[in-house]
């Protein structure tokens, strides 16, 4: 019989086979004395999933004695078509782990020092909002921030924003997908977006530059690109690593790292030279192709080879086959992109392949998205902050368009010539210290702080550092906003509780309310109940809470049958010219290259390689390490390790190696070596969110390594501030080897 990692594992390597909604974790269920299951066939609650931010609509089932039993995808749904990732049905295990946490608490030692008293709810948010409230009458209300990455961040948002403060970041923008946002505007005046408005279904080529759809397993698109591969569509891999979709590419480019941008410039070069692009699309829509020519003129394939060790005639292959392809062909704008430092412009070169290729709005392109807008509840108008965070540091990251992460930690830290702008953080389901790199920068930011907030539903390391922790209730207790995200369709998504909240657990909408009404802006949040408000949006669209419980998704056809640009179609894009800009305008604005330019990077020193991280199907960051059902799938990280190096070392498989950096930080457990062929001799490759130190996180303490510890050097991209992660180096130490 199949076993569940042989299930996870021919998953990981054929993207067609995902998991069946419910079907991966059935064998946990409370059993009959005849080994099946209890199930209350009438008992299914709505909800979305919230392992990832794919937010995939499902089905949560009890069993007939009120235990949670599994969740499903809804079938109605554009993001899961009714089945979920692996990660996703592990969504149980987030209720059942024993380790989250249950009670509010206050410290009562210095911070970090982890000494903490239970307290009452009432006790927890009198101190909480005293301390705000403290804080906004001695430094303004712009001294307080929110860090999220969760739903609830926006309950808390909307307190900020009630007290004064506009001061409200997501680490996924300046760690995660900021650059190719600031590059796509800049080009097309438009995002990718979340869910991707890529037509992977429908492309012919499909190319992918250090993106690992199957290794990040985003539920639609995994699918998507499982139907394209069916349809023996091209899929180009650009990876130093041998990834999962390596395995189903035609061409595999095993690229010195650092070097993506060369390719891409030579890529153009080719693309522009044979006149491989759409001629009428880029008449059309384009703007800046001479200048665009002129600079290209001397990237050829075999400028790009002494850089990127890519064989020219490999590059000449793969542009003619994005060309035969146009327009149904996606340069794939990826997710996780900060790496070097320049990423915003390595963006804009992929943004400008697709221009020229045509397939900007385009079957088997990108799609012109579609959403719902979800009323907003009623209260009165937001206060305007006197000041924001743009204005901290005037000029910096002129092209950021959301608040950068790092920024707020910057901002933080007083220096000798001015007091730190911000004074309390309230921290939202995102474990800062494994989420921003240099942790010691973090750190120092956290003890300068006079009030840390988090609010969380296990405890993760960031805890630690509280001064006050909010157990949250997690999304399968819970009311959230409606999922409105933009997709083919417009569409909404109900998030419902499907159990009581365990322990002492709370719902961040409560919380936030319950501060509001301690620090006088009770008014902003009119409903007591939430069902209410979801409730009185829905009467505004025309639906009802109940109507919405039943369906779980509701999806609308589009006003017009615009999914994709129309022949001869006339239109305005969002850009300074109305144009697609090759030649950005905005970038030249700023004062950055309005057209990309390569620029070497650092190399690793003798006996160091290149750390190289990415993610599991079956894990999301740092937040399921410990989660009992996926820790059982994958319950550490490894370290990729290339046979050549590996004779050097003397290392075997499974060997355990401690690692330090290049500043000399060394990693607080070992990691097992994995030795295989799949990784260039340059670089080590280990999946991101292990290495646990938070002795609380009982499943996960100690296990493998944390690859952000071992980030200590930073290249902030100057365009958006997003914060180049790839320029680290480690090697293995010998003491531990011997
Ligand atoms: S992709 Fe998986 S983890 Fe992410 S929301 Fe969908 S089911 Fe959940």
């Amino acid at each position: 019989m199949q076993s569940r990692r042989d299930f996870i594992k021919i998953m990981a390597l054929g993207t067609g086979a995902l998991a069946l909604s419910g079907g991966l974790f059935a064998f946990m269920d409370p059993k009959r004395e005849d080994g099946r299951p209890v199930v209350a066939l009438d008992y299914k609650t709505a909800t979305y999933c919230e392992i990832c931010f794919w937010k995939c609509a499902g089905w949560a089932y009890k069993t007939e004695k009120g235990e949670l039993w599994k969740i499903v995808g809804n079938d109605d749904d554009q993001h899961s078509n009714g089945r979920f990732c692996p990660r996703g049905t592990g969504g149980v295990g987030m209720y059942n782990d024993p380790n989250r946490l249950k009670k509010p608490m206050i410290r009562v030692e210095e911070r970090g020092k982890q000494v903490f008293r239970e307290v009452s709810w009432a006790e927890a948010l009198d101190y909480t909002a005293k301390k705000l409230s403290g804080i906004s009458a001695k430094y303004g209300p712009e001294a307080i921030a929110l860090f999220t990455h969760g739903s609830g961040g926006k309950y808390f948002g909307d307190l900020l924003k009630a007290m004064g403060s506009t001061n409200i970041t997501q680490p996924s923008y300046a760690q995660c997908r900021g650059p190719r946002d600031a590059a796509f505007l800049a080009t097309f005046g438009e995002q990718p977006d979340s869910p991707e408005v890529t037509d992977l279904r429908d492309t012919k080529c499909l190319v992918l530059i250090g993106s690992h759809i199957g290794e990040n397993m985003h539920n639609g698109q995994v699918q998507e690109m499982s139907d394209a591969i069916d349809k023996k569509a091209t899929i180009i891999t650009v990876d130093p690593r041998f990834s999962t979709a390596a395995s189903k590419s035609k061409y595999w480019l095993p690229i010195k790292p650092s070097t993506d941008l060369a390719l891409l410039l030579a890529w153009i070069h080719e693309i522009i030279n044979n006149e491989y692009y759409d001629r009428k699309y880029v008449e059309t829509y384009t703007t800046g192709l001479e200048q665009l020519k002129e600079h290209v003129k001397n990237f050829t394939p075999e400028w790009a080879y002494g850089i990127t060790t890519i064989e020219p005639d490999v590059i000449r292959q793969t542009a003619k086959e994005m060309s035969n392809a146009k327009p149904a062909v996606i340069i794939h704008p990826g997710r996780h992109v900060t790496w070097y430092g320049d990423d915003t412009q390595r963006e804009r070169a992929i943004a400008i392949l697709n221009a020229l290729l045509g397939s900007w709005g385009r079957r088997g392109g990108f799609y012109r998205p579609s959403k719902k807008t979800v009323p907003s509840y009623p209260h009165p108008e937001y206060p305007e902050p006197k000041t924001t965070w743009k204005d901290w540091f005037p000029g910096q990251y002129p092209l950021a368009d959301n608040p950068v992460s790092n920024a707020f930690v910057d901002a933080s830290i007083p220096t000798k010539e001015r007091d730190a702008f911000l004074k309390a953080w309230i921290v939202n389901g995102t474990n800062l210290i494994f989420t921003i790199p240099d942790q010691a920068h973090t750190l120092e930011a956290i003890q300068a702080l006079e009030l840390l907030v988090v609010v969380d539903t296990m405890p993760m390391e960031i805890t630690g550092w509280a001064d006050v922790i909010l157990p949250e209730c997690t999304y399968l207790e819970r009311y959230d906003s409606l999922r409105d995200s933009p997709h083919r369709k417009p569409a909404i998504a109900l998030r419902m509780p499907a159990m009581e909240p365990a322990y002492e657990t709370k719902p961040a909408y409560w919380m936030a309310r319950e501060l509001a009404k301690r620090l006088n802006v009770g008014e902003y949040f009119h409903f007591e109940d939430q069902a209410d408000l979801l409730d009185w949006q829905l009467k505004k669209m025309g639906s009802s809470l109940e109507e919405l419980k039943k369906k779980g998704v509701i999806t609308w056809d589009r006003e017009e049958d615009d999914l994709f640009f129309a022949n001869g179609e006339k239109i305005e894009f969002p850009t300074n010219s109305g144009k697609i800009e090759l030649y950005s305008s905005a970038m030249e604005q700023a004062g950055f290259d309005p057209m990309p330019k390569y620029t070497a990077h650092e190399e690793p020193p003798s006996g160091f390689y290149r750390l190289i991280y990415g993610r599991a199907p079956m894990h999301t960051f740092s937040r399921t390490a410990n989660n009992p059902n996926l820790t059982d799938l994958m319950d550490e990280n490894v370290l990729w390790v290339n046979p050549k190096v590996a004779k050097e070392w003397g290392l075997k498989n499974n060997d355990p190696v401690f690692l330090k950096n290049q500043d000399g930080i060394q990693s607080d457990f070992a990691i097992k070596v994995r030795v295989t062929e799949r990784i260039r001799w340059d670089s080590v490759y280990m999946v991101h969110g292990f290495g646990h130190k938070q002795k609380q996180l009982e499943r996960c303490f100690g296990k493998g390594v944390s690859d952000t510890q071992l980030i200590t050097k930073v290249k902030i991209d100057p365009v958006m501030g997003g914060t180049g992660m790839r320029g680290n180096f480690v090697t293995f130490i010998p003491q531990v080897l011997a």
